[in-house]
């Protein structure tokens, strides 16, 4: 299992396809109480990758090092990765190698572009230049999101520069300020594809400030009435949720008709949208409480 870690929704940038609401007036972070039970869950479970991600992750840096400090003294097999959204690489050079000297222990740092970033393709070359400078040894790769075609279009053109890096492209999904502001892949998923989809993150666990330990990685971790019901701070109590039973176990159309949710006349573009109306068309309390 992955386990992906949400250090808290606070981020420097505020961009239109952000599938979270991050931005810079977000105060939601994690305790010291949420770190003790992460460690204890890291050391216990020994998850494959541990992925930090935000908001912005390196403006918790402290809490990353804190983090990396512990994760090391488990002696766990983990592999530690960091999705951020590169702003360093817009700083001057000392600033640059401050934030990447502070990563050194993680293995793989995931550096988010896309042109809805402010200032991409100065950061793409300074990327270049200053990742080499610091003789890094963590591995950079690039992850972009699309969502239409003018986004393919500018990929196609960066991916000249960047093509010594692995580059992971992501679909835009209906989530956050990106379903409001509209921006992200709309396109209509056949009927016999979508009765048998299942929840695209049944390899990861989560943790998020809002909700502790939950399967969500989607719209539902972004609804604070969800928080009791989709996940908890403990991680025992989060494996009998019924609503991780219900989400491993099944696929969507099987927990549509499980909740009499009727999905023959709606059509979706993600599977966490048709997630999403399952559950606020059906979500009480009592369908949803512990087994
Ligand atoms: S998409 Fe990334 S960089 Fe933009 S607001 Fe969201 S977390 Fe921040
Ligand atoms: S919204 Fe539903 S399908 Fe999407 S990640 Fe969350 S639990 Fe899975």
């Amino acid at each position: 299992m992955n386990f992906t870690l949400n250090l808290g929704y606070k981020c420097n940038y505020e961009c239109s396809h952000c599938c979270n609401n991050s931005g810079p007036n977000r105060k939601e972070r994690l305790s010291k109480n949420d770190i003790l039970e992460i460690c204890d869950y890291i050391a216990r479970e020994k998850p494959k990758w541990i992925s930090f991600l935000g908001g912005e992750p390196t403006l918790y840096i402290n809490q990353i090092s804190i983090l990396l400090d512990r994760i090391l003294a488990f002696k766990a097999p983990s592999k530690v990765s960091i999705t951020t959204n590169g702003w360093f690489f817009l700083k001057d050079t000392i600033h640059t190698k401050y934030i990447l000297r502070q990563l050194e222990r993680v293995n793989r740092i995931q550096v988010s572009i896309d042109r809805y970033h402010p200032n991409a393709e100065m950061l793409i070359s300074n990327l270049q230049n200053r990742a080499d400078d610091c003789n890094l040894s963590s591995k950079i790769e690039i992850v972009s999101v699309w969502s239409n075609a003018e986004d393919l279009i500018w990929l196609a053109k960066i991916n000249l520069k960047l093509r010594k890096y692995k580059i992971s492209i992501q679909e835009g999904a209906p989530s956050g300020r990106a379903k409001i502001s509209k921006n992200y892949l709309k396109r209509e998923i056949p009927r016999p594809q979508l009765q048998n989809m299942a929840c695209p993150n049944l390899t990861q666990v989560a943790y998020h400030p809002n909700t502790g330990f939950t399967k969500c990685c989607g719209p539902l971790a972004n609804k604070a009435s969800l928080k009791k019901i989709i996940g908890s701070e403990k991680y025992r109590n989060f494996v009998n949720l019924r609503f991780t039973r219900n989400i491993e176990r099944k696929k969507l159309s099987e927990l549509a008709s499980e909740y009499n949710v009727d999905l023959s006349n709606e059509t979706f573009s993600h599977p966490c949208e048709a997630c999403e109306y399952i559950f606020s068309k059906c979500v009480t309390d009592k369908l949803m409480e512990v087994v």
